[in-house]
């Protein structure tokens, strides 16, 4: 792994080897509180290259009154000069990319241009949210009496929160943060503790921009962490990102202690295709969207639902494994790498195990990856490819995010559909096929919440809004775009008269 360009805390010793260690960013400073630490390792090596503050209680209350104090001044500065300090942290983000991407890569395992393609998606959110003063426009109804005019405006909600997991370091930090101090809110982020330092940085970064201290903070930690920050009184709302299980148990607690919460959970997002699309390219496009990023993201696709046929489904199925064959496997900052490693040892036993299940309950495992690269010492593992997995199987019911694809062979398009309406998670969905009628009838009738006709991974832009459907979102509003404005922002409603004389009071309702 080549050196990292950026090495900005104090090292400590650990036994003979210099540790790295990754503080809390609060009120513009650098925090090492050491209240717990907790080792960060290298997916690559397996080695430990970091050690991350872990916050307790005293440590969030530092935060929360650090964003709190700061936005009354936050809130009333001018919505273009919030802006204008936006944009200055979109160059300063553009500048440090690669810096942003080499510690994205240590950490978490991507390649390198992966790394810089998911800063990029974030960026595009950042972009979205410099056109603060436009997306705040209100509502104005005027002479709605003699003399009375009624408007509406959406005002900031105070100190917000933004947890994130760990297969997007940065870009999920960017779909949050950005829009919510636009709008006037203050923020902080508890990344994931595995990979920490993309959003260290970028809190930074937002101070060097001229973003007042306080209105960025990080705070590490785990659940332990999240728990003390949906109880603070002071924070109105969270936005979550991580897997169902957590996304529930953070709503609940969340609306119970009286904030607004959005929380977006795991996902097994499938596609249909058809015998009239083209072998070799759905292949292609199919094996970069279920193995990039060794399927560790929410838009991944690891179940391809082969429609219509075993002639058309075998020859699909063959070109396929041919090239989950031959995926190149390395360090994610190596040339010419398709897939980095897993984020942890114990994560690819997880996936291993889920691999044993399937096998057990008859799935045809015509691809086994587990062995290959066992050699190395990070946590590397090959392409797994499963052809006949059924809807009673285990594999297809949960979320594996792992580099392993299911293939699933369906008489016909009803089939198909009614397979992905019927499972538990609604993220994504796709069709690759060049009949537009039942292409629209897939739109129309498929039960997720983001859907691409011959795209495999429909990541909606800025200006839309992201969101599943299903236990792939809990709550009712989307990340980012219109959605976004709306969840970080409350609505107020103003009738206003300027009569000559006073007017008298009365005991009516009053009418118009
Ligand atoms: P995770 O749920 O384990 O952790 C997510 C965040 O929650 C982390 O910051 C973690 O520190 C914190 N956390 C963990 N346990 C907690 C607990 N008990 N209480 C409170 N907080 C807790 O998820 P992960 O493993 O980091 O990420 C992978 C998951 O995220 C996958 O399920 C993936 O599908 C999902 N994901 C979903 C989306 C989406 O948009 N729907 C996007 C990216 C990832």
């Amino acid at each position: 792994m080549a050196a990292l360009l950026y090495h900005p805390y104090t090292a400590l010793t650990k036994g003979r080897r210099l540790v790295r260690q990754i503080p809390h960013f609060i009120h513009g400073k650098s925090l090492q509180l050491a209240d717990r630490l907790h080792p960060v390792s290298s997916p690559a090596t397996g080695e430990v290259v970091a050690e991350v503050n872990m916050a307790d209680e005293a440590t969030v209350n530092q935060a929360v009154a650090s964003a709190q104090s700061a936005f009354s001044s936050w809130s009333a500065t001018p919505t273009p000069k919030r802006a204008g300090l936006l944009f200055q942290l979109r160059e300063l983000i553009k500048k440090h990319r690669k810096e942003l991407a080499l510690l994205i890569t240590q950490e978490h395992g991507k390649t390198l241009n992966d790394a810089g393609a998911s800063i990029d998606r974030g960026l595009e959110v950042l972009s979205y949210a410099t056109g603060i003063t436009d997306h705040l426009m209100g509502q104005y109804a005027s002479g709605i009496a003699t003399g009375t005019d009624n408007y509406a405006i959406r005002q900031p909600l105070g100190v917000c929160v933004g947890i994130t997991p760990f297969n997007f370091p940065a870009m999920i930090g960017l779909w949050m943060f950005p829009l919510a101090i636009a709008c006037g809110n203050t923020f902080i982020l508890k990344p994931s503790e595995k990979d920490p330092s993309a959003m260290l940085r970028l809190a930074e970064l937002a101070v060097e921009a001229g973003i007042p201290d306080g209105v960025v903070n990080v705070v590490h930690g785990d659940g332990e962490t999240v728990n003390h920050l949906l109880q603070h009184k002071d924070i109105k709302a969270v936005s979550f990102v991580g897997s169902s299980a957590v996304a529930r148990q953070i709503y609940q607690t969340g609306i119970a202690a009286g904030k607004r919460v959005q929380a977006f959970g795991g996902a097994k997002n499938h596609c249909i295709i058809l015998p009239d699309a083209d072998i070799d390219r759905t292949a292609e496009t199919l094996v970069g969207a279920a193995y990039g990023s060794a399927g560790e993201r929410c838009m991944a696709l690891p179940v391809a639902v082969l429609t219509g046929g075993d002639t058309f489904a075998d020859e699909l199925a063959a070109s396929i494994a041919e090239r989950v064959k031959a995926l190149r496997i390395g360090p994610g900052d190596a040339d010419n790498i398709d897939m980095g490693p897993l984020i942890s040892r114990e994560h690819r036993e997880k996936v291993f195990a889920y691999i044993d299940a399937g096998i057990k309950e008859g799935a045809a495992l015509t691809v086994d990856g587990r062995t290959l690269h066992a050699d190395k010492k990070g946590f590397f593992m090959g392409g797994c490819l499963f052809d006949h997995v059924t809807p009673e199987m285990t594999v297809w019911r949960e979320e594996i995010f792992g580099p392993v694809l299911c293939l699933m062979r369906s008489p016909d398009f009803a089939t198909s559909l009614q397979w992905i309406n019927q499972h538990g998670y609604g993220n994504g969905s796709a069709i690759f096929t060049r009949n537009p009628a039942l292409a629209r009838r897939f739109v129309e009738e498929v039960q997720t919440g983001m859907v691409g006709v011959n795209i495999p991974i429909p990541v909606p832009i800025a200006s839309l809004s992201f969101g599943g459907w299903k236990q792939s979102r809990i709550g009712d509003i989307h990340l980012f775009g219109p959605e976004g404005v709306q969840f970080y922002t409350q609505l107020k409603t103003i009738m206003q008269r300027w009569p000559d004389e006073p007017t008298a009071g009365g005991f009516l309702l009053p009418t118009h």
